[in-house]
C-alpha cells in the first residue's frame, strides 16, 4: 500500500513499526462520564478502533473519571452502549483511570521524591497570577524549595484529608519561565472531599488530567494516544510525566482536528443545559446529535462510519456540512430498507365503481433498486387515504397530481380519476369521489393512455394509524443557541408531531429500531421511546431531498 492513501496517523504508526520503536500497535478512547457522547466522540471511536483492526493490535476503552465533582454511573452505562452500538471491539478491556489513583499517588510521591513536583500553598488566584501569560514569564511560588520531606508530609496530609478543598495543590517542578505555559509547574493533584462515584470516599486528593492521562496510557500499554488539536501544547507535558516516571516503553501522544459539524450542538456542556432545562427530551431527543438521540432517531453505525471516512482525518480544524451526514445516512438505508407507502396528512378517497366490501392484494416490490428483499402483498379497496398535498381543486399549471377531472396513476395499483370533491361546513375538502379503471393495473402492461402523476395511497381498513415525527435542526440558522438575555432560542419548527397518519399494513410487524423507506417522504424509524402496545411512533432519519453532491 502506498501513503499516500493513508492518513497521516497511519504514516506515523507505519515508520514506528518499521523503525521498531514497537512492536503493536494499542490505542485507546477516554472518555469522561460526565455526560452522553455525541457524533464528535464517534470520531474519535472509530479512529482509535479502526487503527487497532486494521493493525491487528488492541484498543482499550478508558473512562477518564478523576473529577469526582461531574461523573456518575449513568454516563459510564450509556457511553459503554454508545460504544458498543458502533462496533468497537472492547469486550473485557473497559478500564477507569480512577482504579489506577493507588499507582498514580505512588507516582506522585516518586515526583516528589526526585525533587520534581512540591506541595504549594498559593490559592488559585495567586497561581494563576504568578502563572505570568505569554508575554510574560512566570514567577516561582515561595513554596516551590520546599525540601523533599516537608514536601512528602504534607502531601500524605492532603491525602490523610487534613486540609479543605483548593487549600494546597501539588506542582509539577519544571520551568516556570517555559514559552509553553503547560510547563510553568502545572498542578497534578487537588483537594476535593467530593464522593467519587467509584472510589467513594477512598480519596480526597485527585489527578489532574495531564498527571493522569500518561499514567493510564503507560500502565495499559498504548503505544499511540490519540486525542485532539487542543492538546498539542500539553505533550510536552505528557513527555515530561513519562521521562520522569521513567517508564520503559512510552506512549506516544498524536493530535488531530476534531469534527465539527455545521448547524448542531457539539460540546456536552449546551448538550446537559438543553437536557436539564428540559428544552429536549432528554439526552436521546432525536434533534440532537448524541449517539443515542442518532440511535434512536433511526442513524446506523454503518453511516457514521461511512461519514468518518469520507470525513477524513487531519490536523486542519474545518467544520463539516451536516448534508454530508445525510448523504451517508441516505446511502446506507437505500438498499436495505423497504419501500412503502405512508399518508402524513390523510385526505380520504371513494373509489365509487370498485365493489364495496371487496379488497383484493396488489404485488409490490419491497425495493426496487434490491430485488433480493422481494416482493409484498398491499390490500386495495374502495375507500382510501391519499396525502393531501397530492390533491389541489385549482391547480397551476404543470400541476400533475389529483385534481377535479384529472387522471393519475396510484403507486402499485391503477389509474383513478377525480369525479367529485366532497366538502365540508366550511369549505374544507374531506373527501374526494373517484373512479379507477381495472384495465390500467400496475404490471399488467397496459398502454391505452398515460397519466403524468403517480401518487402514494394507502387503504383505508387495514391501514395501521401512527404518529409521525418531522424534525428540523434545534438551532435557528445563523442565531446563537441562546439570546444575550440568557433565554433559549430554539428553532420552533425543530419537531412537528403529525398524529393522524396511515401506513401500509405492513408496519404492524415492526419492531423498535426498524426502518422504512416512506414514498416521497423519506426514512423513517419506529421511536423506541414513545411507541406503545397502542401507538406506534415513527421519527423521520432523513427526507429523500439532499442538497449534498459527492
Ligand atoms: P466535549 O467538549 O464535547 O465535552 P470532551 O472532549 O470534553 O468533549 P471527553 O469525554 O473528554 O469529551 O472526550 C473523549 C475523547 O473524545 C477525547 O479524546 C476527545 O479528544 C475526543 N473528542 C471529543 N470531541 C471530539 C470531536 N468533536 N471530534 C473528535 N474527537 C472528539
Ligand atoms: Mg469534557
Ligand atoms: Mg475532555
Amino acid at each position: 500500500e502506498k501513503n499516500e492513501s493513508k492518513n497521516f496517523i497511519e504514516q506515523i504508526i507505519d515508520k514506528d513499526l518499521d523503525e521498531g520503536v514497537y512492536e503493536k500497535v494499542h490505542t485507546r478512547f477516554p472518555p469522561e462520564p460526565n455526560g452522553f457522547l455525541h457524533i464528535g466522540h464517534a470520531k474519535s471511536i472509530l479512529l482509535n478502533n479502526g487503527l487497532a483492526e486494521k493493525y491487528n493490535g488492541k484498543f482499550n476503552l478508558r473512562f477518564d473519571d478523576t473529577n469526582p465533582m461531574k461523573e456518575n454511573p449513568e454516563f459510564v452505562q450509556s457511553i459503554k452502549e454508545d460504544v458498543q452500538w458502533l462496533g468497537a471491539t472492547f469486550e473485557e478491556r473497559v478500564f477507569f483511570a480512577s482504579n489506577y489513583f493507588e499507582t498514580m499517588y505512588e507516582c506522585a510521591i516518586k515526583l516528589i521524591k526526585k525533587g520534581k513536583a512540591y506541595v504549594d500553598e498559593l490559592n488559585s488566584d495567586e497561581i494563576r497570577t504568578y502563572r505570568g501569560t505569554l508575554t510574560e514569564p512566570g514567577k516561582n511560588s515561595p513554596y516551590r524549595e520546599r525540601p523533599v520531606e516537608e514536601n512528602l508530609e504534607l502531601f500524605e496530609k492532603m491525602k490523610e484529608g487534613q486540609f479543605g478543598d483548593g487549600k494546597m495543590v501539588l506542582r509539577a517542578k519544571i520551568d516556570m519561565s517555559s514559552p509553553n505555559i503547560n510547563l510553568r509547574d502545572p498542578i497534578i493533584y487537588r483537594i476535593s472531599h467530593t464522593p467519587h462515584y467509584n472510589t467513594g470516599d477512598n480519596w480526597c486528593i485527585y489527578p489532574l488530567y495531564d498527571f493522569a492521562h500518561p499514567i493510564g496510557d503507560a500502565i495499559e500499554g498504548v503505544t499511540h494516544s490519540i486525542c485532539t488539536l487542543e492538546f498539542e501544547d500539553h505533550r510536552p507535558l505528557y513527555d515530561w510525566v513519562i521521562k520522569e516516571l521513567e517508564y520503559e516503553k512510552p506512549p506516544k501522544q498524536i493530535e488531530f482536528a476534531k469534527l465539527y459539524l455545521t448547524d448542531v450542538i457539539t460540546g456536552k456542556r449546551n448538550l446537559k443545559k438543553l437536557v436539564e432545562d428540559g428544552i429536549v427530551d432528554g439526552w436521546d431527543d432525536p434533534r440532537l446529535v448524541t449517539l443515542s438521540a442518532l440511535r434512536r432517531r433511526g442513524v446506523t453505525p454503518e453511516a457514521i462510519k461511512k461519514f468518518m471516512e469520507l470525513v477524513g482525518v487531519s490536523k486542519s480544524k474545518s467544520s463539516v456540512d451536516y448534508a454530508m451526514l445525510e448523504y451517508c445516512i441516505r446511502e446506507d438505508l437505500k438498499l436495505t430498507k423497504p419501500r412503502i407507502m405512508g399518508v402524513l396528512d390523510p385526505l380520504k378517497v371513494v373509489i365509487i365503481n370498485y365493489p364495496e366490501g371487496e379488497v383484493e392484494y396488489l404485488e409490490a416490490d419491497n425495493n426496487q433498486e434490491n430485488e433480493a428483499m422481494g416482493k409484498r402483498q398491499i390490500p386495495f379497496g374502495r375507500e382510501l387515504y391519499i396525502d393531501r398535498e397530492d390533491f389541489m381543486e385549482n391547480p397551476p399549471k404543470k400541476y400533475f397530481r389529483l385534481f377535479p377531472g384529472n387522471e393519475v396513476r396510484l403507486k402499485n395499483a391503477y389509474f383513478v380519476k377525480c369525479e367529485e370533491v366532497i366538502k365540508d361546513e366550511n369549505g374544507e375538502v374531506i373527501e374526494l369521489r373517484c373512479t379507477y379503471d381495472p384495465e390500467t393495473k400496475s404490471g399488467s402492461g397496459f398502454t391505452g393512455r398515460k397519466v403524468k402523476g403517480t401518487i402514494h395511497w394507502v387503504e383505508a381498513h387495514s391501514a395501521v394509524k401512527a404518529e409521525v415525527r418531522l424534525y428540523e435542526h434545534i438551532l435557528k440558522e445563523g442565531e446563537p443557541l441562546i439570546k444575550d438575555n440568557g433565554e433559549w432560542n430554539v428553532n420552533p419548527n425543530s419537531l412537528k408531531v403529525l398524529d393522524e397518519c396511515y401506513m401500509e399494513p405492513i408496519v404492524k410487524e415492526a419492531n423498535i429500531g426498524d426502518s422504512f423507506q416512506f414514498f416521497r417522504h423519506g426514512y423513517f424509524c419506529v421511536d423506541s421511546k414513545d411507541t406503545t402496545d397502542k401507538k406506534l411512533v415513527f421519527n423521520r432519519i432523513v427526507s429523500l431531498k439532499s442538497s449534498y453532491k459527492p
